[in-house]
């Protein structure tokens, strides 16, 4: 599902159903793209696709830490760290949270999908800086989505907009040849943001960006020696996978 306004972004979501649940969940998509904070859409698309059982790559969800940050200066030095924690370099970790903060797309506005970057120096990747690389084909089965959501209100984390997060963050970190992510929301009420890797697991921290800001992006940092770029982005926009 995507919801635009005025040819704006609003919000998006995928799920993985079986065939006899297809229209009980365009529905609940319908709704959560009326019920968005950020004000009704003009636009709301829904693309229904068959996908072969056969393919799903089934995986486990990524542990959940969070990190308390004071503002969002805080929470960028503590995601710098985890970033060097994975190898990356101290200047590299800093010019991504930049590349983030100004804007990742050549017109410094949002991306549609996500900067592709080579961990060891820097390079974009991406084949369109606009659009960037859209993760898709990615859910989660009902009881782990049970567990996950108990887990995140216990946590006082908004399910609403972490389910997501972290059925994406876990595909990207399965994928061969992932090395980081980093993330932050484009949605000017929602503060918090994460570096993810199958290594440290889903990191959140509470602040990542300044409230009111309605820059955000999310990087994929890979080491090429291990991938094949287009067979990357086509596991990322294709493979379907199931967080079980
Ligand atoms: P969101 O987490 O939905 O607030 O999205 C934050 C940013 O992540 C967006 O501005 C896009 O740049 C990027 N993004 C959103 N959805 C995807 C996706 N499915 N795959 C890759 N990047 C995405």
């Amino acid at each position: 599902m995507r919801a635009t306004r005025k040819d704006e972004h609003i919000s998006g979501a995928e799920r993985l159903v079986s065939e006899e649940s297809v229209a009980n969940t365009v529905s609940e998509l319908v709704k959560r793209a009326q019920a968005h904070q950020l004000g009704t859409p003009d636009e709301v698309s829904i693309t229904i696709e068959r996908v072969d059982e056969k393919l799903i790559r089934k995986v486990s969800a990524l542990p959940i830490k969070t990190i308390q940050a004071s503002d969002f200066q805080e929470g960028r030095k503590a995601a710098m760290l985890e970033l060097i924690k994975l190898g990356i370099d101290r200047g590299i970790a800093q010019r991504a949270i930049e590349l983030l903060a100004n804007g990742a797309s050549p017109s410094h506005s949002n991306m549609r999908g996500a900067v592709l970057m080579d961990f060891r120096n820097g390079k974009r990747l991406e084949p369109d800086k606009y659009r960037g690389v859209r993760v898709s084909r990615m859910d989660l089965v009902k009881s782990a989505e049970r567990k996950l959501i108990k887990r995140l209100v216990a946590e006082q984390i908004d399910p609403n907009y972490a389910r997501d997060a972290i059925v994406l963050a876990t595909k990207v970190a399965h994928v061969e040849g992932s090395v980081a992510e980093l993330c932050w929301s484009d949605d000017s009420n929602y503060t918090p943001g994460y570096v993810a890797s199958k290594e440290l697991g889903y990191v959140r921290f509470t602040q990542l960006k300044p409230k009111g800001c309605r820059l955000g992006g999310r990087i994929f940092f890979i080491d090429p020696r291990e991938v094949d770029i287009e067979k990357y982005v086509e596991i990322l926009e294709r493979q379907p996978f199931l967080v079980t």
